[in-house]
C-alpha cells in the first residue's frame, strides 16, 4: 500500500483520517522522525497549508499533505484568519481567543463569519488544494461545551445550534474541516 504522510502533530486528526482512507497507509510526523515545528509564516490559509506540505516534502521526498484552518470574521476584515490559534497572543488559550473575538465584536451588527480549511496534498510531486468552508455568524454569548476553539461562538447558517452544542458527528458532517477532508478522501479513493 502507498504511504502518505499527514503533516500534523494532532493525533486526533491523524486517527480520523486513518479510519476513512483505506487505500493509503497514513503515517504521522512522529512515524517519520520529524520533531521540529513546521513553519507557518504565510498570510493566507492556503499559503500555510502549502508551506507545511512543502516543508515535509523537502524533508522526506515523499507524498504528504497538511491542513490549515482559520475563522474569518467579516466585520474584523477577515481576522483572526491565519492567526486564529494565536489571536490573543503566542500561547493563548481557546478561551482567551474567544474572549478577544467577543470583545472586538461588541456592538457589531454585522456578525457574519466563515470557517475555512485548506488541505494541501503533494502526490507524485504534484500539488493539489482542497478547500472546505462553512458560513455562519458570531454569537453574542458563548453556547455549548463540545468541540474546541471558537466552537461556542460560531452559529453555522441554517442551524439553531452552535458548533459547541452539536454532536461531533453532526459538526464533522457539515464543518469546514469535514468538507475539505471529504474532498481529499474522494480524490485519494480515485487516485491510488
Ligand atoms: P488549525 O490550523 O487546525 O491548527 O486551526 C487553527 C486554529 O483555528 C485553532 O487553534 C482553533 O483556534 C481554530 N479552529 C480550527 N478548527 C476549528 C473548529 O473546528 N472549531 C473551532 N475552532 C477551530
Amino acid at each position: 500500500m502507498k504511504e502518505l504522510i499527514f503533516a500534523t502533530n494532532n493525533l486526533h486528526k491523524l486517527r480520523e483520517l486513518q479510519e476513512i482512507v483505506s487505500n493509503f497507509h497514513i503515517v504521522s510526523l512522529q512515524d517519520i522522525g520529524y520533531i521540529d515545528d513546521i513553519p507557518e509564516e504565510q498570510d493566507t490559509i492556503e499559503g500555510n497549508a502549502l508551506q507545511k506540505a512543502r516543508t515535509i516534502f523537502e524533508f522526506t521526498g515523499k507524498d504528504c499533505f497538511a491542513d490549515d484552518t482559520g475563522l474569518e470574521i467579516e466585520a474584523l476584515n477577515g481576522a483572526p484568519g491565519v492567526y486564529s490559534a494565536r489571536f490573543a497572543g503566542e500561547n493563548a488559550t481557546y478561551q482567551e481567543n474567544v474572549i478577544l473575538a467577543l470583545h472586538k465584536m461588541q456592538g457589531q451588527k454585522n456578525r457574519k463569519a466563515v470557517f475555512k480549511t485548506v488541505i494541501a496534498l503533494i502526490l507524485d510531486k504534484k500539488e493539489y488544494l482542497f478547500e472546505g468552508r462553512i458560513d455562519g455568524e458570531i454569537l453574542v454569548t458563548p453556547r455549548g461545551n463540545n468541540g474546541f476553539g471558537y466552537d461556542p461562538i460560531f452559529l453555522p447558517s441554517g442551524y439553531d445550534l452552535s458548533f459547541a452544542e452539536m454532536s461531533a458527528e453532526l459538526k464533522n458532517s457539515i464543518s469546514h474541516r469535514g468538507l475539505a477532508t471529504q474532498k481529499l478522501v474522494a480524490y485519494l479513493r480515485n487516485n491510488a
